[in-house]
């Protein structure tokens, strides 16, 4: 059995430890660590529920993923996997697409990305766990700050093809503002009122609710619905004009979102 915990860092960050059962030993279980922003409340969550870093896994370079891989790689003897280009440490080691890698037994598959960063990854486990730091959010998608709309497109669309039952983990707890936003691209869907009324239940009692099937996210996801009718309508009447690909319409409604 898998466990994921989300560990809240820095403002709006989460640290996802993957928690693998190891049957062998008795003491602390092994774990891999997913874009440590800060070390400090790794290290708690480390202590609080038992475990052990045996790897850790970096979706892109900004310092909230990888802030506190440093302090980490000095305290443990465990291989950081992530983005060619970084400079870590000799305990760093850069993976590229199609890298398969095999953290305590657990095969992750790694995908290149590129979009939100030039050097964004993915680890995508075929049991239906994928790790997509800040491309694809609960609700949402990451702003384009190194790529282009269409390679960002294209990463989002990539991920949507995996199997409907994959549970995505984001690196962000923006599902919330994500939603909103999204009710006002589509109003009509009644899934999506449905999900930001259980996501402000689950935030009032600040459950982190930055994991989600992908079947979730393509009913209700703007991002990953630009190919339909209602939200190509709905960004022609927010930028007053007619929209002919999906390209356009994802640029557009970005454009929107990065305006609230
Ligand atoms: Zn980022
Ligand atoms: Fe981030």
């Amino acid at each position: 059995m898998i466990q994921l915990i989300p560990v809240p860092a820095l403002r709006d960050n989460y640290i996802w430890l993957i928690r693998l059962d190891d049957t062998r030993a008795e003491g602390p279980a092994p774990a891999i660590i997913v874009d440590p922003g800060e070390a400090a409340p790794v290290l708690a969550a480390l202590t609080a529920h038992g475990l052990r870093p045996i790897a850790i896994l970096l979706t892109h370079h900004h310092p909230d993923h990888v802030g506190g891989v440093p302090e980490l790689l000095r305290r443990f003897q465990v291989p950081a996997y992530g983005p060619a280009g970084l400079r870590l440490g000799p305990g760093y080691r850069p993976v590229h697409e199609g890298d398969v890698l095999s953290p305590g037994g657990l095969d992750l598959r790694v995908l290149a990305i590129p979009g939100h960063t030039l050097d964004h990854l993915a680890y995508h486990h075929d049991g239906g766990l994928l790790f997509c730091g800040d491309t694809l959010f609960t609700g949402g998608c990451g702003r384009v700050f190194e790529g282009s709309a269409r390679q960002m497109l294209t990463a989002l669309r990539r991920l949507a093809a995996l199997p409907d039952a994959t549970r995505i983990h984001c690196g962000h707890e923006y599902t919330l503002a994500n939603l909103d936003f999204a009710l006002q691209v589509e109003p009509e869907n009644h899934r999506l009122a449905a999900r930001l009324e259980e996501t402000r239940r689950l935030r009032a009692r600040q459950i982190a609710t930055a994991s989600a099937t992908l079947e979730e996210e393509k009913a209700t996801n703007p991002f990953l619905r630009c190919h339909l009718p209602a939200v190509r309508r709905a960004a022609e009447r927010f930028c007053d004009r007619t929209l002919n690909t999906e390209l356009d319409v994802f640029a557009t409604i970005r454009r929107w979102k990065d305006m609230q």
